[in-house]
């Protein structure tokens, strides 16, 4: 079987045709006769796996049945039409699915008499036992549960169905490929390697992966094919980290006058070890004529930024400019005001470059910018993206580079000039992620808080305590300390949420009208944002209400509380940011999370950790853990790999091996040119090298 052959269009597989084509593409992806045998199961279906309805309990784990729908209907209800099927086990026994959307589909989907396998969590509702919005298969094949088979199930939803591409469909046009092709597929890993990692061989997994005989098979297959996938995703990482071990970086002198006045004379405080240490890191790479490409990790409040002011100066004693990033426009405004404090006794001035400013002022800055007027830009990643020409870019600094993926740093590292990369993180990323987003990295971490501070006391209140809660508010402010109170911000009712914020703002305003209530939000301008921030600052506001514009860089260290309202409706890692906006001095701040009693079960547990624990680590832990690597990032906001089969945070084992394999790879022939790497290569360039590394493009 010729490569040419799996790059053939899928229309043009035996039951495909032009239309199940057009809508594979769009809903998964499939356009070639390899994407479609990478088209992987779902799940399996056999015997061992199936849970009988008689047997079913309440189970937060989701389970599979298999029975015969006995009747449907379409139920009014209070609020909300519903859709329900009852199902009748193979065994006897009876249960409840019901929907709440997509009715009209659904009623179509099923008849009475149907044979069904559902999968799903199940719940009691008064006597029934019932899932929601379940996924389901039709189990059309004649009595195919019966032959002691092991099923596969592929994805599937409302388009695919449209076109006849069901489970079955999907099944046939599988196994004729593989019957009528013989798919004898050459191996893509030389000998060598398959041994070494004693995986299965190529063919056999991709058809084991469809058509297993055994549950063990199966689990050798994806074993396989979770390491190839893994695999390429880390070669792509080692080819970036080899390139960037031979490009050149502009040379810092020795640090000089600047960065000495700064660290020993500007700063009020000694920089902690970690601090000390994540410089030197940094001074060093910028010495060696070698493009640096540095991550430092720190906890919210860890000090990161004095470092990287630090790196700024060092980049300007030795004759360079810098540019120094933040995710949004309020945060370079903010990152902005700090930098001016730590710049005027130095006599520098940064700029800030972001939208909304006047034309001739934006002209002016450009202008400067590109005759080397200015030490340090600030901006969004707009800065470094468009086209904003600088005399002598020696320093890229990006604040909070979690929101900004492998791609992104890909788009920064094609053009012209080669600037020393450094990268800041608050978000401690579990060693799996790590590897992945940042593979190409080298890390420092900033893993000790500046001296004094004490952990933050986390309390969870509900609506009915809110009077103690504003005693203890009136309390602190009466010991002249300051107070956050955020409001959640969700996109699509912008409106509705500013009137939360507002009427919370008049609320406070007349239970405290003896101090100073403040507002901002998203939809007011730079200008009094900055100007209610900075009164917030000079201690003029006593309680800054807000919406989440404040979520990241923010320093008050005069403010000790933090009080969030919804907190159910936040993020775990967003609370956790929040809440790093207090505890920034050494006295004793307090995040109170106020919450609705009714909360989704996710809700709950984000609730519960945020009381347990102030350890970023565990925080982002337990966040992936309740959210799945998917949403960890957002794959389109990250450039997180959007991944078929592996799953980064279960098959951590799998992607230490395909890392090892890759990186020695690249370590004993970089450019893959030996002959037993021939094909290896071809399928790197057909699949990864050309798409844009194969990642999830931004923007
Ligand atoms: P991060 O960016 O990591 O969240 P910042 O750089 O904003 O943290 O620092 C948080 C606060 O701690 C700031 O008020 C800063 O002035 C202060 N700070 C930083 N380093 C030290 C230190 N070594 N000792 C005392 N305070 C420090
Ligand atoms: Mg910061």
């Amino acid at each position: 079987m010729s490569e040419d052959f799996l790059q053939k269009d899928v229309r043009y597989v035996k039951g495909v045709g032009e239309k199940r084509a057009d809508v594979w593409a769009d809903a998964y992806g499939v356009r070639t006769v390899r994407d479609l045998l990478h088209f992987y199961p779902r799940r399996y279906l056999d015997r061992s796996t199936i849970t009988p309805v008689r047997q079913l309990r309440e189970d937060p784990e989701p389970v599979t049945v298999v029975g015969t729908v006995q009747s449907t209907q379409i139920v009014p209800g209070k609020s909300q039409k519903r859709f329900e099927l009852i199902l009748e086990g193979e065994q006897g026994g009876r249960m409840k699915c019901t929907w709440f959307q997509g009715l009209w589909w659904v009623r179509k989907a099923f008849e009475t008499g149907d044979q069904v396998a559902f999968h799903g969590t199940v719940e009691k509702y008064g006597r029934w036992f019932s899932m929601t919005h379940p996924d389901f298969d039709r189990l059309e094949d004649d009595a195919i549960l019966d032959t002691g088979r092991i099923v596969p199930l592929y994805p599937g939803g409302e388009a695919m169905e449209n076109v006849g591409l069901t489970s079955r469909s999907i099944r046939r046009i599988i196994y004729d490929l593989f019957k009528e092709h013989g798919l004898k597929l050459q191996e893509t890993f030389p000998e060598r390697l398959v041994e070494r990692f004693d995986l299965m061989e190529g063919r056999v997994a991709l058809r084991a992966i469809h058509f297993p005989k055994r549950q063990a098979e199966r689990a050798r297959a994806e074993r396989r094919l979770k390491f190839e996938e893994l695999f390429f995703i880390q070669l792509m990482l080692a080819q970036m980290r080899r390139q960037q071990e031979e490009v050149a970086g502009p040379e810092f002198d020795d640090p000089g006058d600047y960065t000495q006045k700064f660290v020993h004379e500007v700063l009020p405080f000694e920089l902690t070890g970690a601090q000390k240490r994540a410089l030197r890191d940094v001074t060093d790479d910028t010495q060696t004529g070698v493009q640096m490409n540095r991550l430092v990790q720190g906890d919210v409040g860890s000090g990161k930024t004095v470092v990287a002011v630090a790196a700024m100066l060092h980049a300007y004693d030795s004759g360079y400019q810098s540019a120094f990033m933040a995710p949004t426009e309020l945060l370079a405004e903010q990152h902005y005001q700090n930098l001016m404090e730590y710049l005027r006794p130095l006599g520098l001035m940064p700029h800030l470059l972001v939208g909304g400013q006047a034309k001739s002022e934006r002209t002016a800055i450009l202008k400067d910018l590109a005759e080397g007027r200015v030490p340090v830009a600030i901006g969004t990643h707009a800065l470094i993206q468009e086209e904003v020409a600088f005399d002598e870019l020696g320093l890229a600094v990006v604040d909070e580079q979690h929101r900004f993926g492998v791609a992104q740093r890909a788009e920064i590292f094609e053009k012209g000039t080669q600037p020393h990369m450094l990268l800041m993180t608050a978000t401690p990323i579990p060693r799996s992620l790590a590897m992945t987003l940042y593979g190409d990295l080298d890390v420092s971490k900033i893993d000790e808080m500046p001296p004094g501070r004490k952990p933050v006391e986390t309390r969870l209140r509900a609506e009915k305590r809110r009077g103690e809660v504003y005693a203890f508010l009136r309390d602190r402010l009466e010991q002249g300390q300051q107070a956050y109170v955020v409001y959640p911000l969700v996109e699509e009712s912008e409106k509705v949420d500013l009137k939360d914020a507002e009427s919370g703002h008049a609320d406070l305003q007349a239970q405290f009208p003896d101090y100073n209530v403040g507002l901002v939000h998203g939809q007011m301008s730079s200008d009094q944002k900055d100007n209610a921030m900075s009164q917030f600052k000079d201690g003029v506001i006593d309680i800054l209400v807000s919406t989440t514009v404040i979520e990241v860089g923010v320093d008050v260290p005069n403010a000790t509380v933090m009080l969030i309202e919804h907190a159910e409706r936040f993020g775990l890692s967003q609370l956790h940011q929040l809440r790093g906006r207090v505890g920034r001095s050494d006295q004793q701040s307090y995040c109170i999370l106020m919450a609705a009693y009714k909360r989704s079960n996710e809700a709950k547990q984000r609730l519960e950790a945020m009381v347990r624990t102030t350890d970023g680590f565990e925080i982002s832990e337990t966040d992936l853990r309740i959210r799945g690597a998917g949403d960890f990032f957002g794959t389109r906001q990250s450039g997180m790999p959007d991944l078929k089969i592996a799953d980064i945070t279960q098959d951590t084992d799998i992607l230490e091996e395909a890392r090892t394999a890759a990186f020695d790879l690249v370590e004993s022939d970089p450019h893959l040119r030996a002959d037993e790497h021939a094909r290896l290569r071809r399928r790197y360039e057909a699949s990864y090298a050309e798409e844009g590394l194969g990642f999830a493009r931004v923007g």
